[in-house]
């Protein structure tokens, strides 16, 4: 039988339409914290791989932080060579499934589909998601059993998208790995920040038990700075890596800011993580961070205010209003979110800022409306980015019970937390690295991921990783063939 040439395979963005897997229904998901999107069929997803004009220069793979060779994975999908493609996939990405489910895609790979503009982009992240589940589902993903043993030790401080990366890459090589997190569970941010109708928890697990299975050392409830120094850990290893992240919440400086129920956005996120996971959470529980029948505004307009106002929908509230001081061309926040959110019932009040948090006299000092105002997009500033300023004698006044504020994060203060003040940081707090090698100032310890980079994406975690084990094992190496030249 003659084998189908490309062109009989492929280029089909004529004759299929873009078809996202099937999502459920805004009703059917306001019930609980599952996934939105569902996986694709077999055929469903052959035929929206087939769409993919296999590009001589790949926009996609150019705009994917990974540089994922998308158009070799997506023809072999569309052929049913399902194991050679997950295998491609892997071989740039260690955790395609969750790329797949959380990146913003319209932003990255899909953003930049050349067939975009006139027949809608191929749909890279779900077809990335759908072969690595299949992997998953036949057994295709073994643990890792490295070629030969090394002796020299590696110290992770935090078990997020950086540091799992980086761990799996040096057992690869076969280096002693140990992962070291101040929380009960590893994952990061993957685990305590991303909601659950994003990424399920199990996703994650997979991947944690998949490392452990494989010969990472995981120490949970090992905070850095209280049960060991940063030196005393580094005296115990070889090389030190810091993949910590930022998680110092931004403030909001109006009056009234102080007033009882208003969270920051990783409290509350954190706390339905935690109910999802069977964990009890006493102010869960006792209603203080649980949105049900109350009125909530959000503050912000990136990705962490999309989780939060959809997570307060979830949990049934009587109304849930996100504040943004820009318009909804200008917000950060991926669209697909803001799109899914206002399908879930909740109402943007875009151009707008708040003014003053209120308590109307209440005896607790608690929130009880905020005080708004409304912007207008102004002359450009530096950056060439509208400016909001407020339009005088706009103000008005909006129910309150719950204020949750998503203002994005900064680095907490790591060479105090560390008990290691010569640790260079910059001067926005983050580690200062050599941007070639990835290390510190400190001989030996290096550093990688939001706590170098600033808050970003998990594709960038999952980059940073790679580039840090990459660094790593060739300053290693350095060192064992000195030993073995003297
Ligand atoms: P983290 O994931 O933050 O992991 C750091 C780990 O270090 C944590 O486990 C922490 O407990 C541990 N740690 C910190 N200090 C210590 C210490 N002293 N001792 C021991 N352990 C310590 N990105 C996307 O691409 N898509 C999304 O949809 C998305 N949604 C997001 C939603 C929210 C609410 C937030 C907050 C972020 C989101 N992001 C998203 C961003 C993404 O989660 C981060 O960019 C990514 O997790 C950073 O990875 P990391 O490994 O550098 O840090
Ligand atoms: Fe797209 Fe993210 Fe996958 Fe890259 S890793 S191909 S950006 S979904
Ligand atoms: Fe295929 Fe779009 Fe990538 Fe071109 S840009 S190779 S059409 S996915």
């Amino acid at each position: 039988m003659a084998t189908p040439n490309q062109a009989e395979i492929m280029l089909k963005f004529t004759k299929h339409q873009k078809n996202m897997p099937n999502k459920r229904g805004a009703v059917e998901r306001l019930q609980d914290f599952d996934e939105v999107y569902q996986n694709f069929s077999p055929p469903r997803a052959a035929e929206q791989a087939s769409r993919c004009s296999q590009c001589g220069v790949p926009f996609c793979h150019i705009h994917c932080p990974l540089g994922n060779n998308i158009p070799d994975w997506l023809r072999l999908t569309a052929e049913g060579r399902l194991q050679d493609a997950h295998e491609m996939a892997s071989m740039t990405n260690n955790m395609p499934e969750i790329c797949g489910r959380i990146c913003p895609q319209d932003r990255l790979c899909e953003g930049n589909c050349v067939i975009e503009n006139d027949f809608s982009s191929v749909t890279i992240g779900s077809v990335e998601k759908y072969i690595t589940e299949v992997a998953w589902e036949n057994g295709w993903i073994k643990t890792i059993t490295p070629p030969h043993e090394r002796t020299e030790s590696i110290g992770i401080i935090g078990s997020g998208p950086t540091g799992l990366t980086a761990a799996e890459e040096l057992r690869k090589y076969g280096f002693q790995v140990h992962i070291y997190d101040r929380h009960d569970r590893s994952g990061g941010l993957l685990i305590y920040g991303i909601p659950s109708f994003k990424l399920e928890k199990h996703v994650v697990t997979r991947r944690t038990n998949y490392l452990e299975k494989s010969g990472v050392i995981f120490h949970q409830n090992f905070e850095v700075g209280v049960d060991a120094t940063l030196s005393e850990l580094r005296s115990k290893h070889d090389a030190i890596l810091i993949a910590t992240g930022v998680y110092k919440a931004r403030e909001i400086k109006v009056p009234g800011a102080g007033l009882g129920n208003i969270f920051p956005a990783l409290e509350y996120l954190t706390a339905e993580c935690r109910t999802d996971l069977g964990d009890n959470v006493p102010a869960f529980e006792s209603g203080a961070l649980d949105a049900s029948g109350k009125n909530v505004i959000v503050i912000g307009g990136g990705d962490t205010a999309m989780d939060c106002v959809r997570t307060a929908v979830r949990q049934g509230a009587k109304s849930v209003k996100c504040l943004y001081r820009r318009d909804r061309d200008n917000m950060p926040g991926s669209m697909r979110e803001v799109e899914n959110a206002e399908e879930e019932g909740v109402e943007f009040v875009w151009l707008t800022a708040p003014e003053a948090f209120i308590d109307e006299g209440d005896k607790q000092g608690s929130v009880k409306a905020v005080r708004i105002t409304r912007m207008r997009l102004g002359a450009p500033d530096a950056t060439g980015r509208q400016s909001p300023e407020p339009v005088p004698g706009s103000d008005e006044t909006l129910p309150c019970d719950m204020a949750i504020t998503a203002l994005g994060f900064s680095p907490e203060n790591l060479p105090t937390m560390f008990c290691t003040p010569e640790l260079g940081v910059t001067r926005w707090g983050t580690v200062k690295v050599n941007h070639s090698s990835l290390m510190t100032n400190l001989d030996g310890i290096f550093a990688a991921g939001d706590i170098v980079r600033g808050a970003s994406l998990v594709v960038w975690a999952i980059r940073d990783g790679r580039d840090a084990s990459n660094t790593i094992a060739n300053w290693l190496d350095e060192k064992a063939n000195a030993v073995a030249a003297e």
